[in-house]
């Protein structure tokens, strides 16, 4: 698109997720609906990337959208003094090499007119969109409401929060208090992980940058966002712009679990995941087969043994044993390796989502309106599971606990399974949330308009 004089009058944006599915998922969709805008995009991704499941995903990305460009960025390899998560000392990695950025996209024509960038880089990354003289917005994976313990987090090690026998914590932007024990561990002790770290260089940066965008629509978060846009959580924070749940861009998959799901009545399998880079113990493992197996409903199961996928390298046999894998042959199906999940939650036939809550699983639950029994482990799966049980999307049981903090046995799983795939009330709760978060993302909807807003701002006057 040019005027007469040549002049783009089309933004041109790069996005730039840091390591991990969950963060590169989320900024291919919005490249994807940027460019169904007509927006020019480069796409920018930490290389080598960490996981299969990122390298064959960014490929088959590009495949289907050669307009958007793409570029590389090497990350300088980084090893830490003390063990850490894989994916988060790639984004150390990652924060380590920005300065090899500027040179590579000063030269980009026609020239950038914003960022949008991954929180974990923000603090590094304004210094560089400031030389360029173009706005930088952050493009959250996570839910609003995590974002206000994200905001609060600088008192949350505080002694009198961190030592204290307190069990309720008022967190500025929540109406309600919070229970402690959904704070992620981390961020009450911090400096001993690279989560907590990351966090705390990155979020004194949020209130310079241009606008955060969100994967979430209002009814899902309105008391959070409204408070953010008002200031009610913090003085001067910048707009927070709900622009989800984000929709995806008909990747083509590994589609090997459908052609089974064609075959089972209407919304009668539980589709169980805990997303890309979460392994349940040996031990949860087998419960939760038990679980599955004695709560009598059909099932389709992605099972990982390891975080990294490849490293994954234990068959289905060695981590349940053949006689369970016999036995549910019927009625459950167990897959090990990356499924589409998005063709899966809007299959007719499934009818529950077991999830750990990962904020990218909680909105594309949303978005197909399937109920969730609610399993968070780690990081900011707790307080996406308080929205899960809040906006009626699904239910949640408290006692269960952090990951690997207890063993929940087969039975006591089966019981909350029987609920989330057979109480008519909460299908019919789901199913609302479904339609909303529809009509956030149709044509004159919220999250539409926000989006079609913040590309107007960016278009280069003339
Ligand atoms: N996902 C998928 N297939 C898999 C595992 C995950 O398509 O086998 C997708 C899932 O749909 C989501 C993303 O990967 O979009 C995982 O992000 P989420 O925030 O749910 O959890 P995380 O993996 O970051 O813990
Ligand atoms: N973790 C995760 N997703 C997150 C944050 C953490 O999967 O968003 C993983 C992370 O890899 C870490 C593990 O959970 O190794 C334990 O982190 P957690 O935040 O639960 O803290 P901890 O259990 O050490 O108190
Ligand atoms: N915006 C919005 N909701 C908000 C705040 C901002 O829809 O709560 C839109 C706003 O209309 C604008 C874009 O997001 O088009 C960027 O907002 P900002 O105020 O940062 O930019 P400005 O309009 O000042 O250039």
């Amino acid at each position: 698109m040019s005027t007469s004089s040549n002049q783009p009058l089309q933004p041109h944006i790069a996005l730039f997720p840091s390591a991990g599915m969950g963060h590169l998922t989320p900024f291919l969709r919005v490249a994807a609906m940027l460019d169904a805008h007509n927006v020019n995009v480069t796409l920018i991704t930490p290389q080598p990337t960490l996981s299969a499941a990122e390298s064959d995903t960014i490929d088959s990305f590009f495949a289907i959208h050669p307009q958007i460009k793409r570029l590389d960025f090497h990350v300088i390899p980084y090893n830490p003094p003390t063990p850490d998560d894989p994916f988060f000392i790639q984004w150390e990695a990652t924060n380590r090499s920005l300065h090899l950025l500027p040179p590579l996209i000063s030269s980009l024509s026609p020239p950038l007119t914003a960022f949008f960038s991954d929180f974990s880089m923000a603090t590094n990354m304004i210094p560089i969109t400031d030389r360029l003289g173009i706005p930088n917005f952050i493009l959250l994976t996570t839910s609003a409401r995590f974002l206000s313990v994200m905001a609060y987090s600088p008192f949350l090690s505080s002694p009198e929060i961190s030592n204290t026998n307190m069990n309720h914590i008022t967190i500025p932007g929540l109406t309600s208090n919070i229970p402690k024990s959904s704070i992620p561990p981390p961020l009450l002790r911090p400096g001993k992980s690279l989560f907590a770290s990351t966090l705390a260089s990155n979020i004194l940066s949020f209130s310079k940058v241009k606008g955060i965008l969100l994967n979430s629509f209002e009814f899902f978060e309105s008391e959070t966002i409204t408070a953010f846009n008002n200031d009610q959580v913090q003085q001067g924070f910048p707009p927070v712009l709900p622009i989800g749940p984000i929709s995806p861009y008909g990747l083509v998959q590994d589609h090997h679990p459908l052609p089974w799901l064609n075959e089972q009545p209407a919304k009668s399998v539980l589709y169980v995941s805990f997303g890309s880079r979460t392994a349940l113990s040996k031990d949860q493992i087998k419960a939760l087969a038990e679980g599955l197996d004695r709560s009598g409903h059909r099932f389709l199961w992605v099972l990982k043994g390891g975080k990294v996928d490849k490293e994954d390298k234990e068959e289905l046999d060695e981590l349940l044993g053949h006689s369970f894998l016999e036995r549910t042959r019927n009625k459950g199906i167990v897959v090990k390796g990356w499924v589409s999940q998005e063709d899966i939650l809007q299959h007719p036939a499934v009818g529950g989502f077991v999830s750990h809550c990962g904020w990218n699983s909680v909105m594309e639950a949303a978005l197909h309106g399937v109920p969730v029994l609610a399993w968070p482990l780690h990081g900011d799966q707790r307080i996406n599971a308080e929205l899960v049980e809040k906006s009626g999307l699904g239910l949640w049981e408290r006692e269960w606990g952090w990951g690997g903090e207890k063993l929940i046995d087969g039975e006591e799983i089966a019981e909350k399974i029987k609920v989330v795939m057979e109480d008519e009330v909460l299908r019919g709760k789901a199913c609302n949330v479904g339609k909303e978060a529809r009509r956030a993302v149709q044509k004159d909807g919220g999250s539409e308009k926000v989006l079609a807003q913040v590309i107007n701002s960016l278009k280069p006057k003339e």
